[in-house]
């Protein structure tokens, strides 16, 4: 059958113009059209290659994302040896360094290449006639790790180049500061290990097996090296950097030509500071012999290269007082300890608080309240406690123990799963757990607002707009509007239209969206039939939570400690403005609601619990005691003392033949 040809020519143009717009969009970060524009060609290329696989190619922008995860990354062998880095924090150094190659070339100045050196994990990619067929990680520097899949997935990287070469080039992948803090938040919510800094995360992320798990991280990449670069007609390190350009590997931006050790020092310092300024943590400046002809000459060691070093920046440290320990709850109720400090500066911050990961980190380090402990921000980033001053321990420090339980709720404390690092409440209603308790709230079972669904609830938290459920009945229309991309018009009148008409929801549905721990659906209907208006289960007292039938008393003291929290309370007061209270089907359901009865003495035909259950389940209450807003009293034989109080205040005294006929609707 084969493929027309207008098909061939239009995949053909789509690839080109979605190679050239990435480029524009990741490695120059200049944008020529817009997103929507962007993924309108995707599509449409997507669209064509699903109906004509033929047309497919592993170099088409659709290929990045593999399909399915590799067993175990093949090992590969490298063209030529990579060589480590001489490296050195001092300046002496570095003038011996200088002095050491200009013996060497027997010459009085010789100018150098100077490069930010990217802390990530060097990479080597082959493509061949142009396209890309091989990325590897350095592994010993002689047999590497075969990652083309997940190289594949840097948007940065072409699967292109400009011109149809055969050639290696090698460079450094890393994790942006931005995707770090974003990956570690992610990780110390679901509990697992932090990653100490931006280096381990690309290494973590790129010896993955299923490229799409790769794919989920912005990695990103900066390119330096061309092997054989005089095959090109390259002669400087300044000329590499520019060809590597204009193929579409992207170089780290702030590279710059050196004409003396002296410019080189300068460089260095005037990065020192300002790197923090940008969104990928550099530990130092390589410092590269400009002419690649006088490499040759100069060699190299059997670790590393004679003709290049790496001026490292010192490692941001400061020491301080830690006063105390304090627990954070996340999103998804992980209890992260944190170190409070006496304020000190680091790095151009002045930091106050700084990371203690978790508790086991606390223990194998036993760090304690007042000791004197040595900070510092990792890859530039989260400052951390490293260790403890042992030596200017007083005795009057204090260990710190785990927690038994969340300082939020209460709730009880502990791991999920067995090889977590992190505590978690253990609380499904905790009220830090934000966007659990938000979903749970709007789920079938509790309001059932059908357009809140986890996505729209992870949006409307980012866009600040729900710091908890009570403000779903603040939102506007504008509101939803204001998060633009995906909210039109439409979406936000149906949402709006769906939270209105759960203002008109039963009392139960509310009471089952709380997140009480213990409280579901069923145990919900039973505390609305009983109590009957939030109001008055807003005001339960303990004693009223342990007559409702079929709630035993630990139940009810969670219960009442959950509505005694400040932050419930005032939520509580929210949905009782906000809320329609008074549901009228649920009165016609329920034609006992809002009257409250005793019962005494012994019945002939039924036992108390039954009789207690015909109250509850038409919507009736029953007290243990009789007061003012008693309306029945319902007597068996030998009645007691009840029945004289119930007749003093006034309510009506029904024997077993009345009570019955009340239940059945007959009376009232
Ligand atoms: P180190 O790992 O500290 O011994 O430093 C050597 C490593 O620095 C190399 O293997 C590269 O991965 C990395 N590196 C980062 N930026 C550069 C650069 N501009 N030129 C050469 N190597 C670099
Ligand atoms: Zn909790």
């Amino acid at each position: 059958m084969g493929v027309p040809e207008s098909i061939e020519k239009r995949v053909r143009q789509l690839r080109k113009e979605i190679e050239y717009h990435s480029h524009r969009y990741y490695v120059l970060d200049d944008p020529a059209i817009t997103d929507e524009e962007f993924d309108r060609l995707y599509k449409e290329l997507e669209e064509l290659e699903k109906q004509y696989p033929e047309t497919i190619t592993p170099d088409s922008p659709t290929q990045r994302v593999g399909a399915s995860p590799a067993r175990e990354l093949r090992e590969v062998r490298h063209s030529s040896r990579l060589y480590s880095l001489d490296n050195t924090y001092s300046e002496a150094e570095m003038r011996e360094f200088d002095t050491r190659v200009r013996r060497a070339l027997d010459i009085d100045e010789v100018d150098y290449y100077s490069e930010l050196k990217i802390d990530g994990l060097s990479i080597i990619m082959r493509y061949e006639k142009g396209k890309l067929v091989l990325g590897a990680t350095r592994g010993d520097g002689t047999t590497g790790e075969d990652v083309t899949d997940n190289v594949k997935t840097i948007r940065s990287i072409p699967l292109r180049l400009r011109e149809p070469l055969d050639i290696e080039v090698r460079g450094e992948i890393f994790l942006p500061k931005s995707e770090f803090d974003k990956v570690n938040q992610d990780r110390s919510e679901k509990g697992l290990a932090l990653f100490a800094n931006p280096r381990n995360a690309a290494a973590g992320t790129i010896r993955q097996l299923d490229s799409r798990e790769v794919s989920k991280r912005r990695l990103d990449a900066f390119f330096y090296q061309i092997v054989e670069p005089r095959g090109f007609g390259l002669e400087t390190q300044e000329q590499v950097i520019s060809m590597l350009r204009h193929q579409g590997l992207k170089g780290e931006p702030n590279g710059r030509h050196c004409a003396s050790l002296e410019e080189v020092l300068d460089f260095w310092e005037s990065w020192r500071e300002r790197k923090r300024e940008l969104n990928y943590a550099v530990d130092g400046v390589v410092i590269k012999v400009n002419r690649i002809a006088l490499h040759d000459e100069l060699g190299y060691t059997a670790k590393s290269p004679r003709w290049a070093i790496a001026f490292k920046f010192p490692a941001e440290q400061a020491t301080t007082r830690l006063k105390e320990v304090a627990l954070q709850v996340g999103r998804l109720g992980t209890m992260t300890p944190v170190a409070e400090l006496d304020p000190v500066q680091l790095a151009g911050t002045t930091v106050k608080r700084a990371s203690l990961h978790n508790f086991d980190y606390l223990q194998e380090r036993d760090i304690r309240e007042g000791d004197i402990v040595v900070i510092e921000k990792a890859g530039d980033i989260i400052p951390q406690v490293i260790k403890v001053v042992t030596e200017s321990r007083t005795g009057r420090e204090k260990p710190i123990s785990r927690p038994s339980k969340c300082p939020v709720c209460a709730g009880p404390a502990g791991k999920t799963r067995e090889n977590d690092v992190a505590l978690r409440c253990l609380n499904p209603g905790c009220p830090a757990k934000l966007e659990k308790r938000l979903s749970l709230f709007c789920s079938r079972g509790a309001m059932d607002i059908e357009g809140l669904g986890e996505k729209m609830i992870a949006r409307l938290i980012e866009g600040g707009l729900l710091n908890g459920p009570a403000d779903i009945y603040s939102l506007t229309k504008e509101d939803l509007l204001a998060l633009g991309k995906g909210i039109g018009e439409k979406t936000a009148d149906n949402l709006m239209a769906q939270i209105g008409k759960s203002r008109n929801n039963a009392l139960h549905q509310l009471i089952a969206g709380l997140g009480i721990p213990g409280v579901g659906t069923k145990i919900a209907r039973d505390l609305a039939n009983y109590f009957g208006s939030l109001k008055a289960f807003r005001n339960a007292s303990l004693d009223d939570l342990m007559a409702v039938p079929g709630i035993g008393n630990e139940l009810a003291e969670s219960i009442s400690s959950f509505l005694l929290n400040p932050m419930v309370g005032e939520e509580l007061e929210i949905f009782e403005k906000e809320i329609n209270a008074h549901e009228d089907s649920l009165q016609r359901e329920k034609p006992l609601k809002g009257l409250s009865f005793v019962i005494t003495g012994t019945l002939d035909d039924l036992t108390r619990q039954e009789a207690e259950e015909m109250i509850v389940s038409r919507g009736g209450r029953v007290s243990s005691s009789v007061s003012k807003r008693t309306d029945y009293l319902v007597a068996g034989e030998n009645p007691g003392s009840k029945l004289e109080k119930a007749r003093t205040l006034g309510a009506r005294v029904l024997n077993e033949k009345e009570f019955r006929e009340v239940i059945e609707g007959e009376s009232t």
